[in-house]
């Protein structure tokens, strides 16, 4: 299978509302190019510096995602063209994206990324700390950033069932919290193998890998 056929048979088999994330982390720019050549303009990355390299090297209509674990005293080598970062696990995090936005005059869209999975390894805040973070008087002095929504990540298991709770939390955590804040419009969760459960479940945005340029390879 081609990635132009992959993409394509994805995008028909999921509504329009739902936005899809190319996740083309590993993968060499001719591929994300091939992607791109088929209409995909929304691309994501769990690296900075990565990011950073395909950004350089491909058209300037692309919208860089960051899905991975940012550290923070990297945030300013994306600061200048990156859309949304997924993975907001602090406020001391958000702080770091806010001032480095300002230098460059942007506003950044963020997710916060909320911890649904029954696994240690994983990041996220808890529903509380994010309720919390959201009503605080630091939180609305921060004018470099918009958070636009809630990112998940389930756990890494064949129970669908399991999965199926872990994205039904998500998706109440993200009711709850649209009280306090109405922009939290964004729910991103699902990947290659658990989308269209996902979407069931509610999310508006799908960062899908493997199914789209195929298995990756680490070991190099
Ligand atoms: C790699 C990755 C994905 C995509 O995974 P696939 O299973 O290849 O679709 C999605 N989200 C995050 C945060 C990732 O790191």
């Amino acid at each position: 299978m081609s990635i132009s056929k992959n993409l394509r048979s994805i995008k028909s088999s999921i509504p329009e509302n739902v936005t899809l994330v190319a996740v083309s982390k590993t993968k060499p720019v001719s591929d994300l190019m091939e992607a791109y050549n088929a209409g995909q303009r929304i691309f994501g990355e769990n690296k900075i510096q990565e990011m950073v390299e395909k950004h350089e090297q491909m058209p300037k209509d692309i919208q860089w995602h960051m899905i991975g674990h940012v550290q923070r005293n990297k945030v300013k080598y994306m600061a200048e063209f990156v859309n949304l970062i997924h993975g907001v696990d602090s406020f001391k995090l958000l702080k770091e994206i806010n001032k480095q936005a300002k230098k460059h005059d942007r506003i950044i869209n963020c997710l916060l990324q909320i911890k649904i999975a029954d696994e240690e390894s994983k990041f996220g805040m808890s529903a509380d700390e994010a309720s919390t973070l959201l009503q605080s008087d630091e939180f609305s002095e921060l004018k470099n950033i918009h958070v636009v929504g809630l990112m998940g990540m389930a756990t890494f298991t064949s129970n669908m069932k399991q999965v199926k709770n872990e994205f039904d939390y998500l998706r109440s955590t993200s009711e709850k919290l649209k009280t306090l804040n109405p922009n939290l419009l964004t729910i991103s969760m699902g990947m290659s193998g658990d989308y269209q459960l996902a979407i069931e479940c509610g999310s508006t945005m799908i960062r899908v890998g493997s199914s789209i340029f195929g298995a990756r390879n680490y070991t190099n």
